[in-house]
């Protein structure tokens, strides 16, 4: 925009939810700035189009996604810095949540640019609130990584944590993230898996890990999935319990890496679990 002074005042960079499943979840004011601005940024211009006619919403679209973000922003910013107002959405849900955005985002504050949020659907809080877990403090954890050191690390904070944890997972990978949970100690946790949420055959299955990663395995899951994981039990944390467990896991057989890890599921600290763990 351009004042009478030939000053030119930024646009904004619209940050704007889209339903993760049911249309009905689509937001009036999602509607109406997807149609005020120059242009909509969109993770798959394809599957934004398809909202859009659905909503009879016009406005040109700009593909913005993982493989682009690098070379796109600077341009981006540019235009927003000139006047021009952005919509970023994703395929489904919250932009910038396992999804593309925090380049754009951050560009964007830097150059001064305003960021409004227009919120709206997201996976992650579906889920949470439908799960009936605490949800007073929760650590989300995206994707996990899939194998290797990464994958370890996260499993091991993952084990350590003392409150609610919510995961991003693919249907394929339920039952072996599971079951490595169960593996590595915490198979008595409480975890929800939440499934197909906000859709026709939406589902919220609840056990323990174990449970879980047994039925699971036997029955693969369709669909989009989050897995809701409890936090490691406080009674289970006090330095006698703690020992008594370590003593146990030693007097069956296992091994100091093994014993830490289950150590961490009962909610250790990581000194403890090592020091527990490699005690004679
Ligand atoms: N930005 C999105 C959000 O705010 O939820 C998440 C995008 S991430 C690439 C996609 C993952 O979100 C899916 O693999 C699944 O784990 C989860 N998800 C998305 N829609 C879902 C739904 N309707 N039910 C369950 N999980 C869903």
């Amino acid at each position: 925009m351009v004042s009478a002074e030939g000053a030119t005042t930024p646009g904004t960079l619209y940050i704007v939810s889209t339903p993760i499943g049911n249309l009905g979840d689509f937001a009036p004011r999602a509607a109406e700035v997807l149609r005020s601005v120059e242009a909509i940024l969109a993770e798959d211009t394809r599957h934004t189009r398809a909202l859009c006619e659905r909503f009879a919403i016009r406005t040109p679209l700009i593909a913005y996604h993982d493989h682009n973000e690098a070379q796109a922003t600077p341009g981006l910013v540019r235009r927003l810095v000139e006047g021009a107002s952005f919509a970023l959405v994703s395929d489904a849900g919250t932009p910038l949540v396992s999804d593309p955005g925090t380049r754009l985002v951050r560009a964007a504050v830097e150059a001064g640019v305003t960021v409004a949020p227009v919120p709206g659907p997201s996976a992650l809080l579906a889920a949470l609130a439908g799960a009936g877990l605490p949800t007073d403090r929760f650590t989300f954890f995206g994707f996990l990584p899939r194998k290797g050191g990464d994958r370890t690390r996260a499993l091991g904070e993952l084990l350590a944590l003392r409150h609610t944890a919510v995961l991003y997972e693919a249907p394929t990978r339920v039952a072996p993230t599971l079951a490595d949970l169960a593996a590595a100690g915490a198979g008595d946790r409480a975890t929800v898996v939440a499934r197909e949420l906000t859709k026709q055959y939406e589902e919220f299955r609840r056990g323990t890990v174990a449970e879980l990663a047994a039925y699971y395995e036997q029955n693969e899951p369709r669909g989009e999935i989050v897995i809701v994981l409890a936090g490691a039990p406080e009674e289970a944390t006090d330095a006698g319990a703690l020992e008594a467990r370590a003593a146990a896991l030693r007097a069956e057989g296992k091994g100091a890496r093994e014993i830490q890890q289950a150590l961490l599921a009962a909610g250790a600290s990581r000194n403890v679990a090592y020091r527990l763990a490699h005690e004679a």
